[in-house]
């Protein structure tokens, strides 16, 4: 070693951050042996030890719950950065994890905690790269319902007593993104997604019982309306090489996320929805790239904590490794979905219905199951064996559409849909205001079948709208919203207002204005509307009209 090597190591001990490495805190997890998982106070708790012992962490809180639980939101990154915008500066990624959306599903938490302190010492090089959001507990209402996990987790292997599923609202976080009632969904998209659009998501679960040969499933959006340019990124690049990292250095099996469609006879491996209600799906139409985590419930609590450390470990390695090409990846779908909206790229027709589509036959790993009879009820049951066998099956791991309409280059929203109006602007979605009358062509829905379903989804009898888009000729009034799909989030403004999808009638959005004047007089464009049109209408091209962006 050479004298000038020696001051250089000298001084990169001096630069190196004073941590009191001995006063770093332990998880509940850690501290009990892994019989016990964290509420909202010991992760807060935890948090206080760790910024006091000197981590690079801003702890704050995204919102409250409805129990008035505080929403923690922590903001990692060296030297520190209090915005988006000087996230962007530093040219460094954001990366955000999401943990616990469903209360008992609590490995995610206990593994982001665990990750928080690597990031203050082993793994601070991450933070040359990356600015690392994390909501460790996500639902703390959820989480801190404790109960026997017998009733709250029936088919996870530890913790007992764990929290339970839903918010404080009683309502299942991961349906509630594109309506947003809860206070979480609400708050996240305000202070993570509006503020820090962050271009890489990491959303943590447990598999609720499904047998298989996987510690660990992932998936990314599956909604086939997404950008494609993320979702590919994900399919073909970051995914598969941090499966080949975990299989090989861990030796921790991981495959996409999916169950078998007949347990005893299986003939597929099927992945679960596209819908955007989900967080994953969701992302992926805003044009982010999102995954998926899915601990394998029946693995034991300690091997759910470390799969899921591992596996957000190495997809945060693989982002700050590949931090420019991400962020090149996001600008271009930004860049070609304001184009297709614009019509200055062909409009792509997009999916209102789906089915399920498969990247071909592979082995798939599964537990074999027999036929039995439950020891407790006597109904008969698929009893696990322990043994594993490989099969040879189609991994249906995507969606295509069953149904599409191309993309209009806007919508028009009656003056009447201010509540509308503001939840698009919650979504970070620009929303224009007709500030003069204007008279042009566009497609509305006249006569559109209605039909409200029979049983409450997440408190509501959603509405399927089906019927027969026409052009006519129409005078909007003042005071009448535009939405244009040449905007970065254009893909998202479809997904939310094209009737027959899955968006905000489906939700009742639009319930209220039905009711006031449907079947009577005109819905909603005061002279020169016709009767039972729907309260949206497709625009043929921008309106050529003074208009007010919505604050
Ligand atoms: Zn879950």
């Amino acid at each position: 070693m050479t004298a000038t090597t020696r001051i250089l190591l000298a001084l990169l001990v001096l630069a190196a951050p004073r941590l009191a490495a001995q006063a770093l805190p332990q998880t509940a997890a850690e501290r009990t042996g892994y019989a016990a998982t964290s509420s909202t106070a010991d992760v807060g708790a935890f948090l206080d030890s760790l910024q006091l012992a000197g981590a690079p962490i801003a702890v704050s809180e995204m919102g409250a719950t409805a129990l008035g639980r505080p929403i923690y939101l922590v903001v990692v990154s060296d030297p520190p950065v209090t915005s988006a915008a000087e996230a962007a500066a530093s040219g460094k990624l954001v990366v955000y994890l999401q943990a616990n959306i469903h209360g008992g599903e609590v490995e995610g938490k206990e593994a982001v905690l665990m990750l928080l302190r690597e990031l203050a010492a082993p793994r601070r090089d991450l933070l040359q790269r990356l600015v690392v959001l994390v909501a460790p507990v996500y639902n703390p209402d959820g989480n801190d319902a404790f109960a026997p996990a017998a009733t709250s987790r029936p088919s996870q292997n530890g913790p007992d007593p764990v929290g339970r599923r839903a918010d404080g609202l009683n309502l299942d976080l991961n349906r509630d993104y594109f309506i947003a009632e809860a206070p979480e969904t609400r708050a996240s998209l305000a202070r993570v997604y509006a503020a820090w659009d962050p271009a890489l998501v990491m959303d943590l679960h447990t598999t609720d019982g499904t047998r298989h040969g996987y510690l660990l499933t992932y998936a990314p959006p599956l909604d086939p309306n997404s950008p494609a340019g993320p979702v590919s990124y994900l399919r073909e690049r970051l995914l598969p090489a941090v499966r080949r990292t975990l299989e090989d250095r861990y030796r921790e099996p991981v495959f996409d996320f999916g169950d078998v469609d007949d347990a005893l006879e299986p003939r597929s491996w099927d992945t679960y929805s596209p819908l955007g209600w989900f967080g994953v799906n969701y992302v992926g139409l805003r044009g982010r790239m999102a995954i998926l985590a899915e601990a394998y419930s029946h693995a034991d609590f300690r091997s759910r904590v470390q799969v899921t450390h591992d596996f957000v470990a190495e997809v945060l390695g693989y982002a700050a490794a590949h931090a420019e090409e991400i962020r090149r990846v996001v600008r271009e779908a930004d860049r070609q979905t304001a184009m297709e909206g614009a019509g200055a790229a062909p409009r792509p027709s997009l999916a209102t219905a789906y089915r399920l589509g498969s990247r071909g036959v592979e082995p798939v790993v599964l537990e074999v199951v027999r036929q039995g009879t439950d020891s407790v009820r006597g109904r008969p049951r698929l009893l696990p064996t322990g043994e594993f066998r490989t099969v040879r099956i189609p991994v249906n791991d995507r969606f295509a559409d069953s149904a599409s309409v191309a993309l209009p280059a806007g919508y028009f929203l009656p003056p009447a849909a201010a509540d509308v109006a503001a939840l698009l602007r919650l979504h970070g979605i620009h929303v224009q205001r007709l500030l003069a009358p204007w008279s042009d062509s566009l497609e509305t829905l006249g006569s559109p079948q209605l039909v409200w379903g029979t049983r409450q989804y997440q408190g509501h009898n959603q509405l399927t709208v089906t019927g027969a888009w026409t052009r006519v000729s129409r005078a909007l009034p003042a005071g009448t919203y535009y939405v244009s799909t040449a905007q970065p989030l254009g893909r998202l403004v479809f997904a939310l207002l094209q009737p027959e999808g899955f968006g905000l009638a489906r939700w009742g959005a639009f319930d209220r204005l039905l009711g006031a004047g449907f079947g009577g007089g005109p819905v909603w464009m005061e002279g020169g509307g016709t009767a039972r049109e729907f309260p949206t209408a497709r625009a043929v091209r921008a309106p050529l009209v003074a208009m007010r962006s919505l604050p």
